[in-house]
């Protein structure tokens, strides 16, 4: 059988359980895996992977697990994507590399101006290309920076931009992904974020995206001077922060200060763009036109691809030769994302969020009328998440995240643990995922729960 035999959508789509998982064909491949890989490398679920597609993995013991992660929100458009195969393997076949410094192709254009066209913004944009979602960021700060003359950048809390030097010092959290591994880059500046579930004021009334935006403005004025900020960078939702939606008017007040001060905004649409909320980006949900914006993850089905695109005057600041990168805009990887954006645009993904996250909060809700372990409630489309508590208070609840998720994973079904305390349960299905099998894995959650809590 071939590979698209295999996976895609040829793959049947049932939960299946056919050993425990990770089953004896999979724990022999993680015993070699501990002699040869390094151990800073780790996996939510040691079930190899064979085949996937629609809604599921299929593991090395013949298991199917559904899937609840798209490999962290990339494979949107689900894996193997026809539209994304066929692309992409007819550029294998025509030629794999040139470098597109060195001769360029058409696919880089016309993906430039598909992103130009899709994020948000009437007006006169620009795409560099490059590799992954951190490769993305530092360009961004590059631009920023080469266009404003100034240095400072500034992040917030439960932020996450990547794991290289300088996305490192913009990542909010400490483990695993900054200690130990310092110093790290000079002139970023963390601010407060709006987070609605843990924001109240003095007098317990939870603050307002104008009063949060207000904070974030004075923190700028006083300690760093808005004259000295290139750029403000921010998730629409944070991601690995824990799905954290900033309360309404936020990012607008924001934009409007970034704008006033000559500051440039960046949004990190990353984990949250292509269709994922509901829109095909974050930003749309509240009107903003970010100068600047960063994507990776969703863009290419699966294939390692990333861009920055954003206002002309401000991208061309830099000179020939200022940007770029050996792979940035690989043919094979620029074929894949126009496939997985003709699948965003012909296939109603975008709707098809918006349909997934109904029923997700459906599931959720119920789940909290009988555990008041789940506190919070949030996100948009179909990127949902829960945050788990203990009862009757707000404490972070981490123990119950991961007995959950570890109940799901012996029955076959994949959640994610996230958040900065660890207790957020992020649900991020493929968009190709039945409805049936969405509602099957909530199944499992809602007897994990009832495992973990009697
Ligand atoms: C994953 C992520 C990144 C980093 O992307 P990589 O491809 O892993 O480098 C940056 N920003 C956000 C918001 C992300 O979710």
């Amino acid at each position: 059988m071939s590979t698209s035999e295999l996976g895609g959508t040829a793959l049947p789509q049932e939960r299946r359980i056919v050993t425990e998982i990770p089953g004896p064909r999979s724990q022999e491949i993680e015993a070699r895996r501990t002699k040869a890989v390094a151990a800073g490398v780790a996996s939510s679920l040691p079930a190899y992977v064979v085949a996937a597609g629609g809604g599921i993995l299929k593991d090395a013991d013949g298991n199917q697990i559904i899937d609840l992660g798209s490999g962290i929100a990339v494979t949107t458009v689900g894996n193997s994507n026809p539209r994304v195969v066929e692309r992409a393997a007819a550029q294998l076949s025509a030629f794999t590399h040139t470098c597109f410094m060195v001769n360029p192709y058409e696919g880089y254009i016309e993906l430039a101006e598909k992103l130009n066209a899709l994020t948000p913004g009437g007006f006169d944009k620009r795409t560099v290309l490059l590799n992954s979602g951190a490769e993305a960021v530092e360009n961004a700060v590059k631009i920023a920076r080469a266009h404003t003359g100034r240095d400072a950048v500034v992040v917030f809390d439960h932020a996450y931009h990547g794991r290289t030097n300088l996305t490192m010092a913009m990542t909010a959290k400490a483990h695993p992904y900054k200690a130990g591994f310092g110093p790290f880059a000079g002139e970023v500046y963390r601010a407060p974020m709006s987070y609605p579930y843990r924001d109240n004021d003095a007098a317990g009334t939870k603050v307002s995206g104008e009063d949060a935006a207000k904070r974030v403005m004075t923190m700028i004025d006083k300690q760093i001077g808005a004259d000295n900020v290139a750029a403000l960078v921010i998730e629409p939702i944070q991601g690995e922060g824990g799905f954290i939606v900033p309360a309404e008017g936020f990012l607008p007040a924001l934009v409007e200060y970034a704008r006033a001060n000559g500051i440039v905004f960046v949004a990190d649409e990353v984990q949250a763009g292509f269709a994922r909320t509901g829109k095909m980006f974050a930003s749309e949900w509240e009107g903003i036109e970010p100068d600047l914006v960063t994507t990776a993850k969703g863009i290419a089905g699966g294939l390692p691809l990333s861009a920055v695109t954003g206002r002309a005057e401000i991208i061309d600041s830099v000179g020939a030769g200022g940007l770029g990168g050996t792979y940035g805009g690989n043919p094979t990887a620029v074929a894949a994302a126009l496939g997985a954006i003709e699948a965003y645009e012909q296939d109603d993904l975008v709707a098809r969020a918006l349909q997934i996250g109904e029923i997700i909060t459906e599931r959720v809700v119920r789940l909290q009328t009988e555990h008041p372990e789940v506190g919070d409630i949030r996100g948009r489309g179909a990127m949902q998440a829960i945050e788990l508590v203990a009862r009757d208070s707000i404490e972070p609840n981490p123990d119950l995240a991961k007995a959950v998720a570890a109940y799901a994973a012996k029955n076959a079904v994949l959640v994610l643990v996230t958040g900065t305390f660890g207790n957020v349960l992020r649900f991020l299905p493929p968009l190709t995922i039945s409805d049936e099998l969405l509602n099957e894995a909530f199944d499992v959650l809602e007897e994990a729960f009832a495992d973990a809590l009697g």
